[in-house]
């Protein structure tokens, strides 16, 4: 991509509407664009790199043997008349009629959908576990839509539904869901800490809310700090291991304030260990039995011949809201300078030619650099602007390609200096920048 040619429109300044970095930057560097209050376009940048996070959050999702569907964002009144939550649900839920009258709504959420599909097909304990997800837009008429894309009205969400026999195979659904937040949030280079939840609207009796630490958070949270130095790596997905895996993080007091209790946080959590403070939900995982399958009568036979309602659980990620929420995490909003992770950086390698306007050759160089790149399947973007190198290398600080190469005066020769944004230049062949490239490639 030539910056040119891009639909990357960059401010000069932060935008004085947006109070928290993640909303300034998205709508600095051109990510998204609101359309109307709490309602976004999503533009290149922006677009990129949520479908990256969209892509890991599938792979993980695909790894614990859910399987992707796809359901509408319009739903039947019907539905929610049958669970009771039609009129539970307030005035967050966007409420539609059609042309003959019929009442529709945009969905806030799919338990009864997702549980609507499934009672017309599945009838046997045989068929389970099921285990059910799709990535989609959501409406969420919110009072207070803020912070840009972390809360707004029209968002995107990747929501799962899990269906067992029993109590004791829908845990381990839950902890197999535990498990795969676990490894998604750290593909994406973020800390998130399971934490006791409340269940809120969605209801139920087992829940975590996964919480990365950030000021601008919504979320007030009380935490053992030892919960940070604990890891997911080696779990199987096997019954006891990921038992385990759950444990291992609930032995550490750690809960967000609707379940915070002064006299319990005091009691469990030594004074060094002790961390309040606040965070950022990007999922939220539910156990909550037959709430849904009861009223909806989604029922299988069981082995001794009996029928029994399906246990189920439901699992968010809030896939927008994590564009948001990394650049919470990464922004150093003091030095002006982002690093995507580069698995979902939207491009690998920015070329930052000098240029001359009675000399072509710095741009030409680049050109042939960029061409190199190309065919050998780096995402690289170059800035092909007639602007001095310290505005392109400012730009770019900003929109946070993770590796640079800089086309000085000084270039000539096979050298390159090539820099990792953060980290010192060092000069370096074509070959060598690419072996390092496909290395980060490779990493994921
Ligand atoms: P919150 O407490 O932030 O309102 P929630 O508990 O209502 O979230 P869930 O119903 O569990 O959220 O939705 C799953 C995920 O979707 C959340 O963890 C969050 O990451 C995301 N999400 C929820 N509401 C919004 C919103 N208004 N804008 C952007 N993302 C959202
Ligand atoms: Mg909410």
């Amino acid at each position: 991509m030539h910056i040119s040619k891009s639909f990357i429109p960059i401010l000069k300044n932060n935008p004085s509407e947006a109070k928290i970095k993640s909303h300034q930057l998205m709508l600095r560097v051109g990510m998204i664009k609101q359309s109307s209050a709490g309602i976004y376009s999503w533009l290149p940048l922006g677009f990129k790199v949520m479908k990256k996070i969209e892509q890991i959050v599938r792979e993980e999702q695909n790894k614990i043997g859910a399987q992707e569907i796809l359901m509408p964002t319009i739903q039947s009144s019907e539905i929610w008349k049958e669970s009771g939550r039609y009129d539970d649900y307030g005035e967050e839920m966007l409420r539609i009629n059609d042309r003959q009258n019929r009442e529709m709504l945009y969905g806030p959420t799919n338990e009864e959908l997702v549980t609507d599909i499934f009672r017309s097909s599945i009838k046997s304990y045989k068929s389970l576990p099921q285990l059910l997800y799709h990535i989609q837009w959501k409406f969420r008429d919110e009072v207070r839509p803020r912070f840009g894309i972390m809360r707004c009205r029209e968002f995107y969400m990747k929501d799962a539904y899990s269906f067992d026999v029993s109590d004791e195979e829908a845990v381990f659904s839950y902890n197999k869901f535990f498990l795969s937040y676990l490894k998604t949030f750290k593909r994406l280079e973020l800390t998130a800490i399971p934490m006791a939840a409340d269940t809120g609207p969605i209801g139920g009796n087992l829940s975590h809310e996964f919480i990365i630490l950030a000021d601008t958070g919504e979320s007030k949270i009380f935490t053992d700090k030892r919960i940070f130095d604990l890891n997911s790596d080696g779990s199987i997905i096997e019954k006891n291991s990921l038992e385990n895996l759950r444990k291992k993080f609930e032995q550490y007091y750690s809960v967000t304030d609707e379940k915070f209790k002064k006299e319990e946080f005091e009691k469990e959590v030594s004074v060094e260990n002790r961390l309040i403070t606040k965070g950022i939900e990007v999922g939220h995982i539910f156990y909550f039995g037959d709430k849904y399958s009861k009223p909806l009568n989604a029922s299988v036979d069981l082995p001794e011949g009996k029928k029994d309602f399906v246990k189920m659980g439901s699992y968010g990620i809030g896939v927008s809201r994590l564009v948001g929420a990394i650049i919470e995490a990464k922004y150093d909003d003091k030095e002006e300078i982002m690093k995507w992770p580069f698995a979902i950086a939207p491009f690998e390698l920015a070329i930052l030619p000098m240029i001359n306007k009675n000399d072509n050759s710095t741009l030409e160089k680049a050109n042939k650099i960029f061409e190199f790149f190309n065919v050998n399947g780096i995402d690289a973007i170059i800035d092909d602007m007639d602007e001095n190198l310290s505005s392109k290398i400012k730009k770019f600080n900003l929109i946070g390609v993770p590796f640079q190469i800089i086309i000085g005066k000084k270039s000539d020769g096979d050298l390159l200096e090539f820099k990792e944004i953060g980290k010192d230049p060092q000069n370096l062949t074509l070959d060598q920048i690419l072996k390092i490239l496909i290395k980060q490639k490779e990493k994921n």
